[in-house]
């Protein structure tokens, strides 16, 4: 339902969840969020609404970090329980993923990962893609690369946003027939479902097209469609109040 990334010099945690707030209009049954943290990814996630979620970050911090997603879910797939809440993470803990949308084939993909060992804990359409982005990044250690070879394998509508351990400066996202857009700040970068969630920080917007990967450092962005060719897209102001 709602999403939003960062990457920069601020609290991640605290960005996101604050972004995650401005995208509480549009109605969820959970929330979470994920941090890179000391070489690794750390999450939190909880059914109802998002104090739940604050709640259990107050008793349970997280550690600090400067990279981030977050997520509200509109459950679709599976009932709006802790564990079927956004970000989902593969079986090594070393990718997370956060989706708006419906995965039309995921029936097919849960079964050809359980083939290959994969343990899916979820009942969400969602968590194949964590489990494939693992897979994707194994090959060639390139998370735009990964997200780019997945989505060529998903049916549906889709906003994807995901991080991976091993690229702690960057938040990759990818979009079709569901909105992304990015915002691009000083020495910071921000991805989400809407542009509410970000216009506290920066009214510098970018417009993903239809069927593009983003890949998000503090320095910038850099668009391609599915297959890796650079994509054109559309930067504008947002003058509207916040
Ligand atoms: N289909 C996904 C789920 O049920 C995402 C729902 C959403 O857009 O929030 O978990």
């Amino acid at each position: 339902c709602g999403i939003v990334g960062y990457v920069g010099g601020q609290s991640a945690q605290d960005v996101v969840v604050a972004g995650l707030k401005r995208l509480e209009y549009r109605g969820y049954d959970s929330a979470g969020v994920a941090l890179l943290s000391d070489g690794g990814i750390a999450a939190a996630k909880r059914a109802g609404k998002l104090v739940n979620l604050e709640k259990e970050l107050m008793e349970r911090p997280l550690p600090a970090g400067h990279v981030g997603i977050g997520h509200t879910r509109w459950a679709t797939h599976g009932g709006p329980t802790d564990v079927n809440a956004h970000p989902h993470l593969d079986n090594a803990g070393r990718v997370a993923v956060v989706h708006n949308g419906i995965i039309e084939n995921f029936a097919a993909l849960r079964g050809e990962l359980a083939e290959r060992g994969h343990d899916l804990v979820s009942e969400t359409d969602t968590e194949v893609v964590a489990h494939l982005l693992a897979e994707a990044y194994s090959g060639g250690g390139d998370l735009a690369e990964a997200m780019r070879q997945v989505c060529r394998r998903l049916e549906g509508a889709f906003t994807l946003v995901a991080v991976h351990a091993d690229e702690p400066e960057t938040v990759v996202g990818a979009r079709r027939n569901s909105p992304l857009v990015v915002g691009v700040g000083e020495g910071e970068t921000f991805l989400a479902s809407d542009v509410a969630a970000f216009i506290a920080h920066t009214r510098s917007a970018i417009e993903l097209g239809q069927d593009q990967v983003v890949e998000l450092t503090r320095d910038g962005v850099s668009v391609t469609d599915f297959a890796g060719r650079p994509a054109a897209t559309r930067a504008y102001h947002v003058d509207w109040d916040a």
